[in-house]
């Protein structure tokens, strides 16, 4: 119903159009507040607006590692000497390092702070888990964790003093490391190795009697010691990966002579481990568009046939990067092609076995090229001269310059889109993982977010431009809302330590990525994100971030206030849910006799014709008055609607008295709508809403979230429109994570059935019949002679 208002001159002057808060109506809230003290006291080291300060430092790391390993026993036996950097402002009395194999053992906080129950049903693997590392249930019993064999000063041939504390160890130094000093030290060790768990391991394969080894966390690698925590030495728990510093690595892998090993860093001896054929191949890689196979499958199924004749030694380089890892097997099919990234050549290469294809040959390395040059787009350019994808069994884990990842079809080559699309995911998302968290190096042992939900936001822009169809898993805003509805005792919010969060899918990598999203596309704008987001790769390439370092960058790039946003996705639990409540319509007075008296005359019939009158018409058939005229006078024929002279001369001076532009106002038909929103869910966010007009076009208007900061509720905003609205409805395109659709529609819209089926009587059994199966299963079957003909 379209109600009309009096035009009141004053509304158009500066007076009026100030914003004021609607009496009585004002709900103070702390939503739009700062986040001041929640986020640390800026100083020299990290600035006020998240970047590094005149005085930041970071430790550095050199590791020098020869190892083997041991095919027949599945062991690793290596040694490394590591020189430590000390640019601490701090003397260190001792280093600590971490032993992330020592997770497997019985006694760990892993093992034994996992809450389990008796179930009515339970698979062996689960029985013979209960009390097991939770990572390693079902796997193969025994002994992975590290066995530390030596701990000496290099040069002196002197033990140094060790302490294991679970996946922990502290070395006591001879003398302190003073600032700006280095000391170095040697480690020996050795472990059996596990079955693959997700992170590293094993893969057998029974049918040729071969494994694929997927190595990673295998040596002794050094905590970070900074200006955040001091040492990082929060123990292993399985979910929260690590945090480690930069440094310089020479590896030597001594394996199977019949091997193909990836790994970590530049390999610096191709012409004593490849034949003079794949040395050649690798060339034509340099120049390739499409993967070039350096070990063709043909050659990998030989050689899984075949058994080693000694062994080989793969020598590695890697420059800055803060792990190393590897991968082989005499299954490996090898494939390389080389991409030129701003100027600097990378080596995107695949290893897998033939149970990866046809998939692995056909996608994986185009995948590789594609997130290198997509992830330099919106961080910065990749730094490394190689970057690996190699299939293992399942999930995918991340290194520098080489990942993990699952994806397999079945044996007989077919796959499913769901397998496709997921290994294509999959691979993305842990190359990518060498900008977040492999050169923006932020903490995941504490904050699981800062590189899973950025990857996984960067993952979601990957996908579209590999294809804009991609079935894209998270990152949409519409994905998270079963999350958000969660009942809130399974909720956490994104700012938790990893190891204490539940629902780590949706909490570490859905939600933050979807935020993300969320700000690009609805609260900041692609041009203001992408700037800011980029200025915080930047400044934090090769360093360590914060989140309070991204929150402040992201505000100080894009010139954005975001504590909001910040306090309201990351630091809170709370659900978008704006319910549209109702919309009035108003139109303005024009104060024309013509039109209002014929308007007011309309309504008044309506009112008259009642019931009683309908009937009286017949019923009555010739009343007193009409029967005696005598009885009428003024009044009976007396039109109260028609537009005296008096009418018109008011109207004409009412006229006179506005000047052009209010004039117009009042002549132009226009309707005002007033649409009362309500906050149900409590996280404020912009408020989007689609006019349907009558015309059949539509337009959609915004409000940015700042609309809730008087009151947190409910809103109350007017729209004009020369057309006529039909239809109202609240985030059209899915754009909030609004969880209650139905509420965002006025007039309210049904929603789709419940669909029920009608139930067809199956005779009068109650229950399964296994009577009748019985006798079915005697029966000789018919069609079973002639062979199968479907
Ligand atoms: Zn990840």
């Amino acid at each position: 119903m379209r109600k009309q208002f009096i035009f009141y001159w004053l509304m158009l002057t500066a007076g009026g159009l100030l914003a004021q808060p609607p009496a009585g109506n004002y709900n103070a809230n702390s939503r739009f507040e700062q986040l001041g003290a929640s986020l640390p006291t800026p100083n020299t080291t990290r600035t006020a607006s998240g970047a590094p300060g005149k005085d930041f430092w970071q430790q550095r790391a050199d590791y020098d590692i020869k190892a083997e390993l041991d095919d027949e026993k599945r062991k690793i036996t290596g040694t490394e000497t590591i020189t430590y950097f000390n640019n601490s402002p701090d003397e260190l009395k001792y280093v600590w390092l971490q032993l992330d194999q020592n997770l497997f053992e019985k006694s760990s906080i892993n093992a034994t702070s996992q809450n389990n129950s008796i179930q009515n049903q339970m698979s062996s693997n689960a029985v013979t888990g209960l009390n097991a590392p939770s990572s390693v249930r079902g796997s193969v019993a025994g002994d992975f964790s590290f066995k530390i064999t030596s701990v000496k000063d290099p040069k002196t041939g002197q033990p140094l003093k060790h302490t294991i504390n679970g996946t922990m160890m502290r070395i006591e130094l001879p003398v302190g490391i003073k600032t700006g000093q280095s000391y170095a030290f040697s480690v020996d060790w050795n472990y059996f190795i596990n079955e693959y768990y997700g992170r590293a391991g094993y893969e057998f394969f029974p049918k040729d009697g071969n494994t694929n080894y997927f190595i990673a966390h295998w040596f002794p690698r050094m905590c970070v010691y900074d200006d955040v925590n001091g040492w990082q030495h929060k123990q292993f728990l399985g979910q929260g990966e690590f945090t480690l510093t930069f440094g310089n690595y020479k590896v030597a892998l001594t394996v199977p002579n019949d091997h193909i090993v990836g790994a970590t860093g530049e390999l610096q001896n191709a012409a004593q481990v490849l034949t003079s054929e794949q040395q050649k191949r690798m060339e034509k890689a340099k120049t390739a568009t499409r993967p070039v196979l350096i070990v063709s499958q043909e050659e990998a199924e030989k050689a899984e046939k075949n058994k080693p004749t000694g062994k080989k030694t793969w020598i590695y380089k890697a420059e800055n990067v803060r792990d190393f890892a590897f991968a082989t097997s005499r299954k490996f099919i090898w494939d390389a092609m080389q991409i030129d990234q701003a100027g600097k050549k990378v080596m995107c290469m695949s290893l897998y076995s033939k149970e990866g294809n046809p998939l692995w040959g056909q996608y994986s390395t185009m995948v590789v090229a594609h997130t290198i040059r997509s992830y330099s787009k919106y961080s910065v350019d990749y730094p490394y001269p190689v970057a690996y994808s190699c299939h293992a069994s399942g999930g995918g884990m991340e290194y520098p310059m080489i990942s993990f990842n699952g994806g397999r079809p079945e044996a007989d080559g077919t796959y499913s889109e769901g397998t496709k699309y997921g290994m294509i995911g999959v691979i993305i998302h842990e190359v990518g993982h060498n900008f977040f968290p492999m050169i923006v190096n932020s903490d995941e042992r504490q904050w699981g977010w800062m590189d899973e939900g950025l990857n996984t936001f960067v993952q979601y822009l990957a996908e579209k431009e590999w294809d804009k169809d991609y079935p894209t898993r998270r990152g949409e805003p519409q994905f998270i809302v079963d999350y958000m509805k969660q009942d809130a005792k399974n909720l956490v919010p994104i700012m938790t330590s990893s190891d204490n969060i539940m629902l780590y899918g949706p909490n570490a990598y859905a939600k933050p990525a979807t935020a993300l999203n969320i700000l690009r596309e609805t609260v900041m704008g692609r041009e203001l994100f992408d700037y800011a987001f980029k200025e915080y790769a930047r400044r934090w390439a090769f360093k360590n971030p914060t989140p309070a370092d991204f929150f402040r960058t992201m505000e100080d790039a894009s010139g954005v206030d975001l504590d909001w946003f910040w306090k309201g996705w990351f630091y809170g639990t709370e659900a978008v849910d704006q319910d549209l409540v109702e919309v009035e319509w108003f139109a303005l007075d024009t104060q024309n006799p013509e039109i209002n008296k014929a308007e007011a005359k309309k309504q008044a019939e309506a009112k008259r014709n009642t019931v009683a009158r309908q009937r009286d018409k017949d019923y009555i058939k010739e009343s007193v008055v009409d029967k005696n005229p005598d009885m009428k006078d003024f009044y009976n024929t007396y039109d109260p609607y028609k537009v005296t002279e008096a009418d018109k001369k008011k109207y004409d001076t009412y006229l006179a008295s506005l000047n052009p532009d209010e004039r117009k106002l009042v002549e132009s038909g226009v309707n005002f709508y007033t649409l009362k929103v309500k906050n149900k869910g409590g996280l404020p966010m912009p408020v989007i809403v689609k006019m349907q007009f009558e015309d059949g076009t539509d337009s959609v208007a915004r409000f940015p979230a700042e609309i809730w900061r008087l009151n947190d509720q409910n809103v109350s905003k007017v729209i004009t429109s020369k057309k006529k609205v039909v239809q109202w409805t609240l985030d059209p395109y899915r754009e909030i994570a609004d969880i209650d659709e139905e509420s965002n529609s006025f007039p309210r819209q049904p929603a789709q059935p419940t669909k029920f089926q009608l139930f067809k009587s199956q005779g009068f059994q109650r229950g399964p019949n296994p009577m009748r199966e019985a006798q079915q299963s005697q029966q000789p079957k018919a069609g079973q002679q002639g062979g199968a003909k479907n």
